[in-house]
C-alpha cells in the first residue's frame, strides 16, 4: 500500500497507460480522480475499477472547463496529493503536407493541456504542503521522430516545464518529474503500422514494445515517498531505445 489514502489526479485515464496507471494506483491503496474526455470509456473503466475510480468528464484543453472539474475533485475529494498529465494525442504527418490545425491539436492536448491541469492543481497542493507532478513526455521529445514536428515539439516542451516547475515549487514541497516513455502497447500505438513496429523493435535493446504497466510503475515509483528527493528528472521507460 505504498499509496494508502493517497489522492491522485489522473488525466486521460480512461484508456491505454492512463487507465493502467489508475489501476495500479488503486492496487496500491490510492483514491483515483479519472479525468478524460472520453466519458462512454471512463463509465466502462469505472465497472471495472470500483469505487477508488472516480469519474470526472474533463477536456484538458479548455481551461475554464478544467479548473471547475479541479475545484470539484477537491470538493468531492478533499485534497490532491498526485498529478499526472497523461492526456496525449498523435497527429503524424510530414511537415510539408501537415495542416496548421494538426499542429494546434496537438500542441493544444499534449503542451497546453499540462499547462491547464497542472495551473488548476498546484494551488491545492501548496495548500496542503506539497505533492507529486508527473508528466508524460516521450523518446520522441528527445531524439525526435520523422513526421511527428507536432507531437516532438510537445513532448520537449513537456521536459522544459518539467524543469521549470522543480525549481518553482521545490519551495512548496511539490515535486515534478517526467517520464518518457519509449513504444508502449496501447490504442495510440495500434494504429502504427507492424513494419514501423519492427523496425521500432529491431533498434530497441530490449527487443519489444513496452506494456503499459511498465509506465505505471514507474509513475508509481516517482509518485511514491521512496522518490522523495528526486525531482526534475525526466525518466526513460523505453527498452533502452535512447542510449
Ligand atoms: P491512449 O490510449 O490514446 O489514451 C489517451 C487518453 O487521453 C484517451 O482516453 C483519450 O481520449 C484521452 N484524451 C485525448 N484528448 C484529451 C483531452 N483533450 N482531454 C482529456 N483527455 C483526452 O494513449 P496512451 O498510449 O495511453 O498515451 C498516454 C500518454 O503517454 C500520452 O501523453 C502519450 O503521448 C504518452 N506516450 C505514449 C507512448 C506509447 O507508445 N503509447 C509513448 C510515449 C508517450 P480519446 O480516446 O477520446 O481520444
Amino acid at each position: 500500500m505504498r499509496l494508502d489514502e493517497k489522492v491522485a489526479v489522473i488525466t486521460g485515464a480512461a484508456s491505454g497507460i492512463g487507465l493502467e496507471t489508475a489501476n495500479r494506483f488503486i492496487r496500491e491503496g490510492a483514491i483515483v480522480a479519472a479525468c478524460d474526455c472520453n466519458e462512454d470509456a471512463l463509465g466502462e473503466a469505472g465497472k471495472r475499477l470500483g469505487k477508488q475510480y472516480h469519474i470526472y468528464k474533463m477536456d484538458v484543453t479548455k481551461h475554464d472547463n478544467v479548473k471547475k472539474t479541479i475545484d470539484k475533485i477537491v470538493s468531492d475529494l478533499k485534497k490532491i496529493d498526485i498529478l499526472i498529465n497523461n492526456a496525449g494525442i498523435t497527429k503524424d504527418n510530414f511537415l510539408v503536407n501537415m495542416p496548421e490545425s494538426d499542429f494546434d491539436a496537438v500542441i493544444n492536448v499534449n503542451l497546453k493541456g499540462v499547462y491547464n491541469t497542472t495551473k488548476a492543481v498546484v494551488p491545492y497542493m501548496i495548500e496542503k504542503g506539497g505533492g507529486a507532478i508527473l508528466n508524460a513526455s516521450s523518446v520522441v521529445g528527445i531524439y525526435g521522430n520523422v513526421g511527428q514536428t507536432n507531437y516532438a515539439a510537445s513532448k520537449a516542451g513537456i521536459i522544459g516545464m518539467t524543469k521549470a516547475w522543480a525549481k518553482e515549487f521545490a519551495r512548496y514541497k511539490i515535486r515534478v518529474n517526467a517520464v518518457a516513455p519509449g513504444f508502449i502497447k496501447t490504442p495510440m500505438t495500434k494504429k502504427v503500422p507492424q513494419k514501423v513496429i519492427d523496425y521500432m523493435d529491431s533498434k530497441t535493446p530490449l527487443g519489444r514494445m513496452g506494456e503499459s504497466v511498465e509506465i505505471a510503475d514507474a509513475y508509481l515509483f516517482l509518485a511514491s515517498d521512496e522518490a522523495s528527493f528526486i525531482t526534475g528528472q525526466v525518466l526513460g521507460v523505453d527498452g533502452g531505445l535512447v542510449i
